[in-house]
């Protein structure tokens, strides 16, 4: 599982798209770096990775992940500093997580070195593509589907691993409005909810369209059994204040085990600010706004780091959270972004040089 490849078969694109793109202008994940890493699964194992230029993948009209969907992603970022080198953050977290992932939807485990090497070469090649500026990072995309074919409703025997890259400026502009979800659900006990599975985001698209017709940005996921719990934020974890202390819910089947959102828990005990993992419900940041005692609501992820959010609404009522730039949101933010494009201190050892 752990192999060396030092000799990863390099295809190279012929020019370079990377003069048709404004760097100063980037939006989130919409333009892409010349190359991608692919890798095959099929007559059972993982062949060696290679990279080639970035162009669309053939398949046939029965390949399994168009019919069952049988497809699972990761989502990091890399960064230049000053100095031109580049970092990444805990990597190994998300190879990790990845076969996490795969593991429950019945896709055969990728090994670790196709993973972390066939990255890091692929970013070697396309390093002009990873933005300095403050806010930009290069976001980072690999993927793995169900590329064997038939109808018959049971495991493909053939997968495709791709790693794409897009250079990427923030991911939300503006203030977040949310709506706390009292119909739908985005996972279930014994579900696959943890996965970052395809399908999961899917399913979160028609709820989040009817939240945005009423005006807010995002839905606050809520436990399947009653809504009473508070989960998730879209597709992050969630932070609430309450006076000092920071909550989050704990991870289970339904709550993806995000490593913003244990970054943030380790980086908050370690500046001794109170942080306690624990159930949230519903009524318990309904009376905190009204009593006052609700200081902050945030999202935490890969693609927005930290996303402030300004208000909630719940039964049809509106809650306003506190205009207040000294937040935890914007302390914690800076911290983890500090350590990611290596501008500070790393005590925890996140901070991985390509
Ligand atoms: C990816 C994701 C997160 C955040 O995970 P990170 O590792 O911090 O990027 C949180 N919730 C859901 C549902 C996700 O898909």
């Amino acid at each position: 599982m752990s192999a060396i490849i030092n000799d990863i078969e390099i295809i190279k694109a012929e020019s370079s798209n990377i003069t048709a793109v404004d760097f100063d202008n980037l939006t989130f994940g919409s333009v892409f770096s010349d190359h991608m890493l692919v890798c095959d699964y099929k007559d059972g194992k993982w062949h060696k990775p290679m990279i080639m230029p970035y162009q669309p993948v053939t398949l046939d009209p029965s390949a399994k992940i168009f019919h069952y969907g049988q497809s699972v992603f990761e989502g990091m970022k890399a960064y230049k500093d000053a100095e031109d080198n580049v970092w990444l953050f805990r990597p190994e977290q998300n190879c990790k997580r990845l076969n996490i992932s795969s593991h429950r939807l019945a896709i055969p485990e990728l090994p670790e070195a196709y993973f972390m090497e066939g990255l890091k070469a692929l970013l070697q090649l396309d390093k002009d593509w990873i933005p300095t500026k403050a806010g930009s990072s290069l976001y980072i995309r690999p993927f793995i589907f169900a590329s064997g074919n038939g109808f018959h409703a049971s495991p493909a025997d053939a997968y495709k691993f791709i790693i794409c890259t897009a250079p990427s400026g923030a991911y939300f502009s503006g203030d977040v409005k949310v709506l706390i979800e009292e119909t739908y659900s985005r996972s279930a006990n014994g579900g696959v909810g943890f996965a970052k599975a395809g399908g999961n985001y899917a399913g979160q698209f028609y709820p989040t369209q009817l939240a945005k017709a009423k005006g807010y940005q995002q839905v606050i996921w809520t436990d399947d059994n009653n809504h009473e719990y508070i989960e998730e934020a879209g597709a992050m974890n969630i932070f609430i204040r309450i006076n000092d202390t920071l909550i989050t819910g704990p991870t289970s089947d339904r709550i993806l085990d995000g490593i913003t959102r244990k970054s943030i828990i380790e980086l908050a005990e370690a500046e001794n600010i109170p942080v306690e993992v624990r159930k949230i419900t519903v009524t318990e940041v309904v009376d905190a706004a009204k009593n006052g005692t609700l200081k902050e609501m945030f999202g935490a992820g890969t693609a927005a780091v930290i996303s402030p959010i300004s208000g909630f609404g719940y039964k049809g009522t509106d809650y306003d959270l506190p205009k207040n730039d000294d937040t935890y949101a914007n302390y914690l933010k800076k911290r983890i972004t500090d350590i990611q494009t290596n501008k500070g201190e790393d005590p925890f050892g996140w901070r991985v040089k390509v």
